[in-house]
């Protein structure tokens, strides 16, 4: 049986090799590493792969939503409304502006944050509602526009899962003020390092986020106001910029392996798949199933036979020891706690061939036929 990774990059690189080996020789020739035309090159291609009007190339994902609730003022007093079924980056820039994280707990079938719950945590003092469009899929946005709209809210999309994911034909960045995305290099775009972008279609805030990034440079050495060292390099801008024009390739073939597993998956007592809203196109980062019996169990079961198969997230944000001053207790979030202790990623990525995904359904029912009673 064949090992079966939860993301293969080597498989990507094999099969683009030329392609990303002359882009970062073309960079090492030219001795341009930060700044430049590879930057600028990629924030165009990417803010028309993501239909917004700029994208600004930023050191990380981490550093993408830090940026933007910084350049939309958010700061000390101010409250942010996210989920606590997410990676801890989507709080921790909250925290370190010193605004405070605000839960909602999630729409247990999506896992995305239930809009029907957002209004009763708003506050005179919420600034922002921050949605995570979880494993490539684009939260409720209508209703969390509505809300926004109604109670005078800016919204950031945390987009670090889902380029190129649509809902009703738009993608991420169409709704927000901002949309932020991360290109970890197992994301759906990945650079060789860390790597990030904003993307917007206001241009004064896409401008103070470019401001930001590189110190707070009105030009070389004059500066208008305390920034950061947040740039997007150079070296990365063109490994992202060679690997973009296949990355509608790449989601269209997660959305097959999905559908694969959505039918093989589908008639498993025990295993629970993925549900995608009404108008919605994922572009399935992660692929997950939940399940009933011993989820522990069934995961380390996989992980034995060489499945990479993994948890996102095992700890809710609001039962991070990181987030203790904020006294959240188990029971708070119940579906995000329920989701963090019944879900499992499934090994997913375009490379993947039908024998890999008939391989981890069989060892999947196999496993859960035994240890889901
Ligand atoms: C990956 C990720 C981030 C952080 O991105 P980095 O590039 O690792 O800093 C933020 N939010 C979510 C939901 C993510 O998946």
């Amino acid at each position: 049986m064949a090992k079966i990774p939860l993301v293969d990059l080597k498989a990507q690189y094999a099969a683009i090799k030329d392609e990303i080996d002359t882009a970062i020789a073309r960079v090492i020739a030219n001795t341009s590493f930060i700044g430049g035309k590879e930057v600028t090159q990629f924030e165009e291609a990417y803010a028309r792969f993501q239909q917004t009007k700029r994208a600004v190339g930023v050191a990380s994902g981490t550093g993408a939503i830090y940026l933007a609730l910084k350049a939309l003022g958010v700061g000390a007093g101010d409250e942010v409304i996210t989920t606590p079924h997410t990676f801890i980056a989507t709080a921790e820039p909250i925290e370190q502006l010193g605004a405070k994280t605000v839960l909602v707990d999630i729409d247990p079938l999506t896992y995305n944050l239930d809009p029907a719950k957002i209004e009763a945590a708003i506050t005179p003092r919420t600034k922002v509602i921050m949605p995570v469009h979880l494993y490539g899929q684009i939260a409720p946005m209508d209703e969390i526009m509505a809300i926004a709209h109604k109670h005078n809210l800016l919204v950031v999309e945390d987009a670090a899962q889902a380029h190129g994911a649509e809902l009703d034909g738009k993608r991420a960045g169409a709704w927000g003020a901002a949309a932020c995305f991360s290109f970890f290099p197992g994301k759906n775009l990945g650079a060789y390092g860390d790597a990030g972008a904003v993307c917007t279609n206001d241009e004064a805030l896409a401008n103070r986020i470019a401001k930001l990034k590189d110190h707070g440079r009105a030009s070389k050495y004059a500066h208008d106001e305390l920034g950061y060292g947040e740039r997007l390099d150079a070296l990365q801008a063109a490994i992202l910029g060679a690997k973009l024009p296949h990355l509608d390739d790449w989601n269209a073939a997660r959305r097959r392996h999905a559908a694969y597993y959505d039918a093989a998956l589908a008639h498993i007592p025990g295993i629970e798949t993925p549900k995608v809203m009404a108008g919605s196109t994922p572009v399935y980062h992660l692929y997950v199933v939940r399940v009933s019996g011993d989820r522990d169990a069934i995961l380390a079961e996989l992980n034995k036979r060489e499945i990479g198969a993994g948890v996102h997230y095992p700890i809710p944000v609001h039962l991070q020891p990181a987030m203790r001053d904020h006294g959240w207790q188990e029971g708070d979030f119940p579906n995000a706690e329920r989701a963090a202790k019944t879900i499992i990623s499934l090994p997913i990525y375009p490379e993947m061939t039908t024998d890999h995904l008939s391989q981890v359904v069989e060892e999947l029912a196999e496993i859960v036929g035994v240890l889901a009673q």
